[in-house]
């Protein structure tokens, strides 16, 4: 366990916006939890959990607690003839693990290539790109209660994920530390690509489809995302905003008929996903900044709110409120933060 107070948050997101914590702790143990709740200073301050900060925004000093796990081990669970299960720390980079899944042959998070984060965070937003969700390959979670330190196993059908979302974002938001994530993963011979987006399959022409590898979509995928999204290094941002709105059909024939060009995408239930970058765009903010502020929207992909370097978290949220009044305003539409704000 590791422990430091007054820390600048500055370069813990990937928003880049100046920030504090009172203390920062870093825990590899399940007994670090009631260690710490054993401090009679640490215990009766609010605590928050951060990873590696890339879906937060943060818009205020943390008068409290800031945790973060750093148990970083992969380990062999079981295996039969199609399939391996690894248990992972939650504190290891998501790309890493995915990096040396494909490395291995194994099948389940190739789509999921070069999304910044932990391990720990995956499922919380139960992350997702190119047609594969990762609770597609969870079975087990580990987390540890805050109060209490009791470890808790939730498997897959208890983590309620959704589109972009969790038990652990949701119900029992704040209350766990995720310690460790257990993955289902298919074997070379028993899995086979998600060719389901075009951008993924247009990338790999001329390959033969029965020849391609968990590797060849994992860099097929990284070079897409290469070029279609800022760095957050260069221009600090948390990737995708706000999530794609959905409505119900009435209301999607009313704004066809307004705006015949608009994107969508229709949905097992009837109703229509659209994207929230046209909506943003078509309000004329892609590429626009927050007035006087270093709080824009990247002009490489509208649903992008990056820091051109000065802003604060604060005009982050400025310029967030603004586009959602604007899209409401036009497309009788609210759209939801994916990024957590605190
Ligand atoms: C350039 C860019 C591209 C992105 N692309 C995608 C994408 O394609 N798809 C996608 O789904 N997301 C994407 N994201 C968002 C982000 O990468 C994911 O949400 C990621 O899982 C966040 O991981 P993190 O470790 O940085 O979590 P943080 O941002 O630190 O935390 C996010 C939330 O998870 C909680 N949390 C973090 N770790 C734990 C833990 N161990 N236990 C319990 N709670 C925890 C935090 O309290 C917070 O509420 C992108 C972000 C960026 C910057």
């Amino acid at each position: 366990m590791h422990i430091q107070a007054h820390v600048s948050l500055k370069e813990d997101t990937t928003f880049h916006v100046p920030a504090t914590a009172r203390y920062l702790v870093e825990i590899d143990k399940q007994s670090d939890i009631r260690a710490l709740r054993s401090d009679p200073v640490l215990a009766v301050l609010p605590w928050h959990v951060l990873g590696a900060g890339s879906n937060v925004l943060l818009t205020h000093d943390i008068d409290g607690v800031v945790l973060r796990n750093r148990y970083q081990q992969i380990r062999l669970v079981k295996e039969d003839e199609t399939s391996v299960w690894l248990s992972v720390g939650g504190g290891l980079n998501w790309d890493t693990f995915v990096r040396h899944t494909v490395e291995q042959g194994l099948w389940g998070l190739e789509n999921l290539a070069a999304i910044p984060g932990t391990v720990g965070a995956a499922p919380v937003q139960n992350i997702g790109a190119y047609g594969t969700e990762v609770q597609d390959a969870i079975t087990r979670v580990q987390a540890l209660h805050l109060l209490t330190g009791e470890r808790h196993e939730f498997r897959n059908a208890e983590c309620e994920f959704g589109y972009r979302t969790s038990v652990f974002k949701g119900r029992l938001k704040g209350q766990y530390i995720i310690h460790r994530v257990t993955f289902r993963l298919r074997k070379l011979a028993h899995g086979h690509p998600n060719l389901m987006y075009d951008s993924v399959r247009e990338r790999l022409v001329g390959k033969d489809e029965k020849q391609l590898t968990p590797l060849d979509i994992y860099e097929a995928v990284s070079a897409i995302r290469a070029e279609r999204l800022p760095d957050p290094k260069q221009e600090g941002n948390a990737g995708s905003f706000f999530k794609n709105p959905e409505v119900d059909a009435d209301y999607f024939h009313q704004l066809q008929q307004k705006w015949p060009d608009i994107p969508h995408h229709q949905l097992v239930d009837g109703s229509y996903k659209i994207p929230a970058a046209w909506l943003i765009e078509a309000c004329g903010w892609k590429g626009r900044c927050l007035s006087g502020t270093d709080a824009c929207v990247s002009s490489r992909h509208a649903l992008v709110l990056i820091n051109r370097g000065q802003a604060t978290g604060a005009q982050i949220l400025q310029l967030a409120e603004a586009i959602q009044t604007d899209v409401n305003h036009t497309f009788g539409i609210h759209l939801e933060p994916e990024v957590i704000i605190l």
